[in-house]
């Protein structure tokens, strides 16, 4: 089973107009396609698409790493699974920018298995550590830190390789780069949790890239920010995983 998923994060989507233009009947049964739109728009997303595109899954773009409480301006995993949320996005580098550090992470992470959501736990290298040949030291430090103290993934946990530099600079990585992070992450993942995870790619994926891209062995599917935004560009990249 493949995954594309679609972080809209904080832009303007008319709902009616994305989902009339969206054509899921092409879409093989073998992709889960996952929509992440801002927290105001998860329930009436959700309200649609029960009716009309009921293949889509919805997705918060972050969480708590709290369940209930005195946390102003917080919003809980159980409120988003209420709404109709069933995954979530953990430590997206434009949340880690903004100051969440690893330890949090980790709470969201748990907080979203906790609250019956699949988190979409975000990992990459930036430009500098790319650079300077210290990718695998950093994917090793956040899945050390963000995942593997965690003990029970049943409900299981989506891991989007995002390097930080390809993200919304129209410049995906290469394929060389690719499959040597995804073996790296999955043999990490099996060496430490002793079960597979499904893993995304995440960084300027469009349906041009995206036909390459695909090609990684060990890539189970795409995160996709910008091109996500255009419901037909968004459907040909679905194209690409078949
Ligand atoms: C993202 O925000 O996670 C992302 C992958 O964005 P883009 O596709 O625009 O690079």
């Amino acid at each position: 089973m493949k995954h594309l998923v679609a972080n809209w994060k904080m832009n303007f989507v008319n709902l009616d107009v994305w989902l009339k233009d969206f054509d899921l009947n092409n879409i093989s049964e073998e992709i889960k396609v996952v929509i992440c739109p801002n927290y105001l728009d998860i329930k009436d997303l959700y309200k649609k698409t029960s009716e009309t595109h009921k293949k889509i899954l919805i997705s918060a773009q972050n969480l708590s790493s709290e369940t209930e409480g005195a946390f102003t301006g917080q919003i809980s995993g159980k409120m988003l699974r209420n709404i109709g949320a069933s995954y979530s996005i953990v430590g997206h580098s434009e949340s880690r920018l903004q100051g969440e550090d690893d330890e949090t992470i980790l709470n969201k992470v748990q907080t979203a298995l906790d609250c019956d959501l699949i988190p979409i736990l975000c990992i990459g290298e930036n430009q500098d550590e790319y650079s300077k040949g210290r990718t695998e030291k950093k994917i090793k430090h956040q899945l050390t830190e963000n995942l593997f103290p965690l003990k029970n993934l049943s409900n299981g946990v989506l891991i989007a390789y995002e390097p930080i530099y390809a993200i919304g600079s129209g410049i995906a990585v290469q394929n060389e780069h690719l499959e040597e992070v995804s073996i790296l992450i999955k043999d990490l993942i099996r060496d430490n949790l002793g079960r597979d995870l499904t893993l995304v790619y995440g960084g300027s994926v469009t349906s041009e890239s995206a036909k390459n891209l695909a090609k990684v062995d060990g890539i189970d599917g795409f995160l996709v920010g910008n091109a996500s935004l255009d419901p037909k560009e968004f459907a040909n990249i679905a194209q690409s995983l078949e």
